[in-house]
């Protein structure tokens, strides 16, 4: 397969000169105490092309406590102030959505289309919940003996430690900073390592939108498993929101615990793709382009396992090739580009384990299955046909662009298959008729469900997970709620 390399290297110091590449913390860029940095890494060439400061254990607690400092103010503000300052965030980035776009190809490799789509995204949850924001309803009801009143409100739960995966390095910190703000929370955010860059320009976009100084605080590092640890152990931390995957939360989880902090965790997927015998075909087969290829597959949401009708999976699986093997891979730089590269060599080999354990177990390549020679980290669009039950590829998340399909008779069969599985974030199911899809989906174990979609994420939409995939919701009211603890007042009246 072909991989079509761009060469814009003369866009680099303007896409990514306009902010700093230091740390942010009390509103002020400064290096790492240690003066420690790392490289950032073009995914599509696998050259180093930036270099951030790298958060020590001192910077990190001085983000807290200048989080701490910060928290009191901003949590003294009107609502509508922050709506404000988060409405006109949402205007920078909308206006700079290009240029984010493309700094975000850069460092985590996606096609253009595919960034600016989570750009788009991602400013949303500035909008929403600037609107949100004016809207943290309480409740006042009559105790049942009629003797005092019950007053709720919510209340800002405190300096919120926010950590954030590589995959949507925009949304992922959006959904989180968007409604803690929202909240009257200050934040602490630790972008992955992969992806500091688009961090660091959405801390310098709030800071121009007028957060105040300290109220977002921003610390990439290469020192995770040691800086998260010091920080939740600091008693000003009582939030952690996490996203990333079910193996670093369950030991986040268990660090949290310590001091009680409460956790909201997004965690890894693995979405089944149901094509029962009357759906639509066309419709299944664009839903399943989307579901699995938005953001070439890595993905939380992305479609893992397909599970097709036998009467339907050939034609399913012909069609579904056909779209695959067309694709155009390269740098995501160049505009005709549809799959760029993976993160990184360690996610590249991941893939291609699981690809070949596949088919040592039986399955039929229909296209792609090989490694593409470097430079950058490409693997081209995969699809595998009569994939073994016992196969890794269907029990992990893959994180690529591969579609292992797997055929079932009954409605039974496909939802006991569909939920065999720890993790529980998403299902697409594809049916002509929508009784039948609402009492299938009524019976998937997972926090949400693509019904004859292959999109789910919606900022105004709750999201999150069943099972392993996660603990609470991002978007929609429930992710400002997230960021509050409830206050009972028992009110003599
Ligand atoms: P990851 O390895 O779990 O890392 C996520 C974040 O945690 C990064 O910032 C990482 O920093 C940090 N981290 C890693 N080890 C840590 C430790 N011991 N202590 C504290 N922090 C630590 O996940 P990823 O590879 O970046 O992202 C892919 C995963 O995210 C997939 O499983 C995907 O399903 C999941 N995800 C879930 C959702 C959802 O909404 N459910 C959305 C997107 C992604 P470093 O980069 O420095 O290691």
């Amino acid at each position: 397969m072909t991989i079509h390399q761009a060469n814009h290297s003369h866009d680099l110091t303007a896409l990514t000169g306009w902010f700093s590449h230091d740390l942010l913390i009390g509103g002020k860029n400064r290096p790492a105490s240690n003066g420690e940095r790392f490289d950032v890494i073009n995914p599509a060439t696998g050259q180093s092309f930036a270099s951030v400061a790298s958060a020590s254990e001192d910077d990190a607690i001085d983000a807290v406590q200048t989080a701490e400092l910060a928290l009191r103010g901003w949590s003294a503000f009107a609502p509508r102030a922050r709506a404000e300052i988060l409405r006109h965030a949402f205007d920078i980035m909308t206006s700079r959505a290009d240029e984010l776009a493309r700094l975000i190809v850069i460092e985590n490799g996606k096609s253009l289309a595919d960034a600016r789509g989570e750009i788009a995204y991602a400013a949303e949850f500035f909008r929403w919940y600037s609107e949100e924001a004016v809207r943290l309803l309480g409740s006042v009801q009559t105790s049942p003996n009629g003797q005092n009143r019950i007053l709720v409100t919510h209340q800002p739960i405190g300096v919120s430690l926010l950590i954030t995966p590589w995959n949507f390095p925009a949304a992922m910190a959006a959904r989180k900073i968007a409604p803690a703000l929202a909240a009257g929370c200050s934040v602490i955010l630790k972008p992955a390592s992969d992806t500091p860059l688009t961090a660091l320009a959405i801390g310098a976009i709030l800071t121009e939108a007028g957060v105040p100084s300290g109220v977002v605080n921003v610390i990439p590092s290469r020192r995770s498993g040691a800086i998260v640890p010091a920080m939740l152990d600091h008693p000003a931390v009582r939030k952690l929101s996490f996203t990333g995957s079910t193996e670093v939360g369950r030991t986040l989880l268990a660090e949290a615990a310590r001091t009680v902090v409460n956790c909201s965790m997004e965690l890894g997927g693995n979405a089944p793709f149901l094509v029962f015998d009357d759906a639509d075909l066309d419709a299944a087969i664009d839903g399943a382009m989307i579901a699995k290829m938005r953001n070439g597959g890595e993905a939380c949401t992305a479609a893992n396992r397909f599970y097709v009708h036998t009467s339907v999976a050939v034609e399913f699986s012909r069609r579904l090739t056909v779209r695959m093997s067309g694709l155009r891979m390269g740098s995501g730089l160049d505009e005709a580009v549809e799959l760029g590269p993976l993160i990184n060599q360690d996610a590249r080999s991941k893939v291609a384990g699981l690809v070949d354990q596949a088919v040592d177990a039986g399955a039929t390549v229909l296209t792609g299955g090989v490694t593409e020679p470097g430079p950058g980290y490409f693997y081209p669009p995969t699809v595998l046909f009569g994939v073994d039950s016992t196969s890794p590829i269907l029990r992990e998340e893959i994180f690529g662009p591969i579609a292992p399909l797997v055929t079932f008779e009954t409605d039974e069969d496909a939802v006991r298959l569909a939920n065999n599985t720890e993790f529980g974030l998403v299902a697409y199911v594809y049916t002509a008729d929508l009784s039948r899809g609402l009492a299938i989906s009524e019976r998937l174990e997972t926090g949400m469900v693509g019904l004859n979609r292959g999109l789910v994420s919606d900022p105004a939409a709750p999201f999150g997970g069943f099972k392993q995939s996660g603990l609470g919701r991002e978007g929609g009211h429930e992710g400002i709620l997230e960021y509050t603890e409830a206050q009972y007042i028992a009110v003599s009246w």
